[in-house]
């Protein structure tokens, strides 16, 4: 029997190296060898043990990793094209959303792929088909009828292995929160989504980019993908001096719209205090169950805020989110986001790196990555 290599998560901080079946695939169906796998900050909550991997159908260890650029290893007979009609064949380098809508429940009827109830198929127990599956293992498997999208050759595996998070996220939350020309924008948060959301903000035509964090690193990664300006929590620390400083940029008003991408529910009070009346509130980052937060709904009310949240993306951002890297290479330094390469038998070091360029003072999106 065929076998691939994968890290299986047992319990957190710990992977173990296993061999596991790779198996024939159905008509339909796609098996991509996976390059490289870049380490989410989702991945790092469930390596903390901060929540539990989501598993479809029965318990079991699971391969973390949805970050992924590869090539396809084998396709059956019947697939003859990428999602838009671009010939496929083996070899060719693609990308494709990691989540699995299953085009037979209402959601995906009315084509909301991203709020299908089942669409976490990819994260199912070792000992279920198709086993060698998930971004830190030699193999993920699409699906019959899943989407996929061919690589433009200008653009490196490690520069395509964040497009199906990251990068698809922030474009998609623009889209949704109608973000228009001239538009003035507020990021919570200059991580890997903070730094894609002000790139792609200035890209599809907003007024004044702001973007909030911490870290220096970070800020100034900000200012040279697309932010006007950036405050400092450590200069404006507190909540209100934070809002003042916005108001200040935006002539009074607050910002048009407001996305939060920092992962903790304390700053959404403070980030809708940031919108203007009548503005978009664009939630991201809070996906863990008890996110709890204290809102004063008479501001949401009176100040006509909108709160618009935001999980997944349609397929179709995939290839918008190519081109906007293609197009924005020589501008933005969004493409060369790899700093540290490690086997995937080293996968323990990798988190660890991760861990570190999160805390690290100078931190910025460059973060590690494994290679099967
Ligand atoms: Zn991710
Ligand atoms: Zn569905």
């Amino acid at each position: 029997m065929t076998t691939g290599k994968a890290a299986i998560f047992v319990e957190p901080y710990r992977f173990e190296m296993a061999e596991l079946p790779v198996v024939p695939i159905e008509p339909g169906g796609i098996r991509v060898k996976i390059t490289t796998g870049g380490i989410c900050g989702s991945d790092l909550h469930f390596w903390r043990g901060e929540i539990e991997p989501f598993v479809s159908g029965a318990p079991g260890p699971v391969i973390l990793g949805h970050e992924m650029a590869g090539f396809v290893d084998q396709m059956a007979s019947d697939v003859a094209s990428d999602s838009i009609g671009q010939p496929l064949k083996e070899g060719d380098r693609v990308v494709f959303p990691y989540f699995f809508p299953c085009h037979r429940c209402y959601n995906c009827l009315r084509g909301e792929f991203n709020h299908c109830p089942v669409r976490f198929r990819f994260r199912a127990s070792i000992n279920e088909f198709p086993y060698c599956n998930g971004g830190f293992s030699e193999y993920y498997y699409l699906f019959p009828g899943h989407f996929v999208f061919k690589v433009p050759a200008e653009l490196s595996d490690s520069a395509v292995a964040g497009v199906n998070c990251a990068v698809a996220q922030v474009i998609y939350g623009w889209r949704e929160g109608g973000l228009q020309m001239g538009d003035d924008v507020v990021i919570q948060g200059a991580g890997g989504l903070g730094i894609n959301a002000a790139a792609a903000a200035r890209h599809m035509g907003a007024g004044k980019v702001i973007v909030i964090d911490g870290q220096p690193g970070r800020l100034e990664l900000a200012s040279q993908s697309g932010a006007d300006h950036t405050i400092d929590l450590n200069e404006y620390d507190t909540p209100d001096a934070r809002i003042e400083r916005v108001k200040e940029l935006t002539n009074g008003r607050g910002g048009d719209l407001v996305m939060e991408v920092v992962g903790y529910p304390q700053v959404v009070s403070e980030g809708i205090d940031m919108v203007r009346r009548g503005g978009t509130y664009i939630e991201v980052g809070n996906i863990w169950p008890n996110s709890n937060v204290t809102l004063d709904v008479s501001k949401i009310l009176w100040g006509q805020v909108k709160i618009v949240p935001v999980t997944h993306y349609d397929p179709y951002i995939l290839p918008v989110a190519m081109e906007f890297l293609s197009r924005t290479k020589d501008t933005f330094p969004l493409t060369n986001v790899m700093s540290h390469s490690f086997p995937l038998e080293e996968i323990g070091k990798a988190f660890e790196q991760s861990e570190w360029l999160g805390k690290e003072e100078g931190s910025t999106i460059t973060r590690a990555f494994v290679t099967p």
